[in-house]
């Protein structure tokens, strides 16, 4: 194992932070595994994910099982970690500036694609090698104006050049679930079983550019440029693993979802172990624009029927919005027929708050398809 600390932009005198990455088995080994915890600083599940994930790589480690890198980044955002406002962590937005942690990763495409549009041959894994070159080229000459933009460059060239990226999220009051590409779900699939994900949510652009999608998309959108003569494979396949809600922390449970994560690489072929036999899928990919929310009409205290993990019918009762003044109860319905999967922890609602949401079949949205 190799510890490394990535000093970042120092924001003001006397504030500098340092990134901190652990790296696992050989590096010229079968590929690399790249899994960073808690890029929205707060959400702390993935934190103590990475925890028991590191103890089991160094056993893994020390019995020549890891057959290719595994990259451990167990606190991926010292910035938003430190940012506390009246006894509350406030972790999913930088404060200076507004911006959401996890959103506005820089579009790399046409940077790479003028370093290696004239080199690009008939040979996919010599085109893979050429692209990983040039997007560690261009990672490097990114502008760093803000610590911020200094954390996006570190964690970006820390997984550009990985075949597996897996950022740890987790929602408010939530089951297991997956964000990823339409593209990717065939590798994806068995990382959903693994984790007993209950349900993973698709799309091709969720809009604002999240971090697994800027490590993922670059892929494909390189092959529509280079075309069939010159293969470009998707090389990297990155998904947003929600570990349930934010006050789901407890060492079996974290254990349980690093050893599933291990499994995953297993069937990826970083790490030696059991490639075949995966548990069933829970619920088959549904499409992120058929997750629709439960808005508020109104202000009230929020007074849950249903529970996350239960699957709903369209018009199916989820909370009342009870307003204690006029007396009136605003009983809230499911928007869609799916599985409920996340809900807000606080209970008061302002109007127009969006306070759950509801996994559907049918894609009903469009646009920016994340929350804010
Ligand atoms: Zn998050």
């Amino acid at each position: 194992m190799q510890r490394r600390d990535h000093p970042l932009l120092e924001a003001t005198l006397g504030t500098a932070r340092s990134l901190t990455s652990f790296h696992y088995g050989p590096s010229a080994g079968v590929g690399k595994a790249y899994i960073q915890a808690s890029l929205h600083a707060d959400e702390l599940p993935g934190m103590l994910v990475a925890h028991h994930l590191r103890q089991r790589l160094a056993v893994l480690e020390a019995e020549g099982a890891l057959l290719g890198e595994v990259v451990v980044v167990p606190v991926a955002n010292p910035l938003g970690l430190a940012q506390w406002l009246l006894h509350g962590a406030a972790g999913r937005f930088d404060l200076a500036s507004g911006a959401n942690f996890n959103r506005h990763y820089p579009a790399l495409t046409d940077a790479v694609w003028q370093r290696v549009q004239h080199t690009l041959g008939a040979d996919a894994a010599g085109n893979v090698a050429l692209i990983r070159a040039a997007l560690r080229a261009a990672i490097a000459e990114l502008p760093v104006a803000t610590e911020l933009a200094s954390l996006r460059r570190t964690l970006l060239a820390l997984a550009s050049d990985a075949d597996t990226v897996l950022d740890l999220h987790c929602d408010t009051e939530a089951v297991m679930h997956l964000y990823t590409a339409p593209a990717l779900w065939s590798e994806v699939e068995p990382l959903a079983r693994c984790l007993g994900a209950e349900v993973s949510l698709l799309c091709d652009e969720s809009g604002d550019d999240p971090f697994d999608e800027s490590c993922s998309q670059i892929w494909w959108r390189l092959a529509e440029r280079a075309g069939p003569e010159r293969p470009v494979p998707a090389a990297c396949v990155a998904a947003t693993v929600e570990l349930r809600g934010n006050a789901d922390i407890a060492h079996p449970q974290a254990d349980a979802d690093a050893r599933a994560l291990l499994a995953y690489l297993a069937h990826r072929g970083i790490v030696r172990g059991d490639a075949t036999s995966l548990p069933p899928l829970v619920r088959e990919a549904m499409p992120l624009a058929g997750s629709l929310p439960l808005v508020a009409p109104s202000s009230g205290v929020v007074v849950w029927l249903r529970h996350p993990g239960a699957w709903v019918s369209e018009g199916e009762p989820l909370a009342e919005l009870v307003d204690p003044v006029s007396g009136d109860v605003t009983v809230l319905t499911s928007p869609t027929e799916g599985l409920f999967y996340a809900r807000l922890t606080h209970r008061f609602a302002s109007a127009g708050m969006s306070l759950a949401k509801v996994a559907g079949r049918e894609a009903r949205r469009s646009g920016k398809l994340l929350s804010d």
